[in-house]
């Protein structure tokens, strides 16, 4: 189907990332990982707020108390949005230099969840972790490469998650009461020439749109079966990162990029490379949810 895919916000972020949509202010919140920075987008004023806060900054998520959640170099914190500053909360990583924490989400009962990657991709270097609503953080999973795209049924019992590394989708029972999982499945894999499984979203039908690194592609899967349903196309942006359903009727999708890495004549190829992507939908998206911490 042909649809509107277009830049919203033209710049060369190194590694756009972590697009999540907030409801109560109608603003798109993402980060530039390797820029350390922290992004607020407005759509109605077209405005792009940048909060430099130098650290490794790779995922947020909304705090219904105030402010917002963040992944950092080391761990966790907080950040209150008003006064720019920064608390460290749980720095679970602080012992791993070669590591930083990548994307994360909170699941249904407000608990947030975020994984890490090491600077080289090391095989198994990495974890995911899970914060309770009183600030504690348990390992959920060790040997892990490549931390992504995490998201949760409607009906509580299933989460997904992506260890880009093994070029697949996951799920897991998952059990609200505890944020235990158990039972790891595959659901989707794709060929290692595609590039990597990135950010990943959910839809009011329950089926998952996932970024692809490389392909400058967000691919809608059919988690009950595997069928590719539908891809959207990114233009002059390969390096595509995460996705998030946003606007005021959730049928827009937010869609980061990376220019890191690339060459002056990648960047000739690529030249929306690391900007923020608005793609007109016809499928509404489920609203994240909020850290209850
Ligand atoms: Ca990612």
């Amino acid at each position: 189907m042909s649809r509107t895919v277009e830049p919203i916000v033209e710049q060369h972020a190194q590694l756009g990332e972590g697009s999540i949509w907030h409801p109560p202010t109608q603003r798109l919140y993402w980060v530039d990982i390797m820029g350390e920075t922290l992004f607020v987008y407005d759509p109605e004023s077209d405005d792009n707020r940048s909060i430099h806060l130098g650290t490794h900054v790779s995922t947020v998520v909304p705090r219904k108390s105030g402010g917002v959640m963040l992944a950092v170099k080391g761990g966790f914190a907080s950040l209150d949005l008003e006064t720019e500053s920064l608390t460290e909360i749980a720095m679970v990583e602080s012992d791993r230099p070669n590591n930083r924490f990548n994307d994360g989400k909170c699941d249904p009962a407000g608990r947030f969840w975020a994984g890490s990657i090491a600077y080289d991709f090391a095989q198994g270097a990495a974890s995911l972790y899970c914060m309770e609503q009183d600030l504690s953080v348990k390992k959920v999973l060790a040997d892990v490469s490549i931390s992504n795209g995490l998201v949760w049924t409607a009906d509580q019992a299933t989460m997904y998650y992506i260890d880009s590394l093994t070029y697949q989708v996951a799920a897991f029972d998952y059990d609200v009461d505890t944020g235990d999982i158990a039972n790891r499945r595959v659901i989707v894999e794709i060929p290692a020439a595609d590039g990597f499984i990135d950010g990943m979203s959910i839809d009011v039908n329950g089926n998952l749109w996932v970024a692809v690194y490389q392909a400058g592609e967000v691919r809608c899967w059919n988690p009950a079966n595997g069928e590719l349903l539908d891809v959207v196309n990114v233009p002059g942006a390969k390096l595509t990162t995460s996705c998030a359903f946003g606007g005021p009727n959730l049928d827009q999708l937010y869609i980061t990029s990376a220019a890191g890495g690339l060459s002056a004549d990648e960047l000739k190829e690529q030249p929306l490379a690391g900007s923020l992507f608005r793609a007109d939908m016809d499928v509404t998206g489920v609203p994240a949810f909020e850290f209850l911490g």
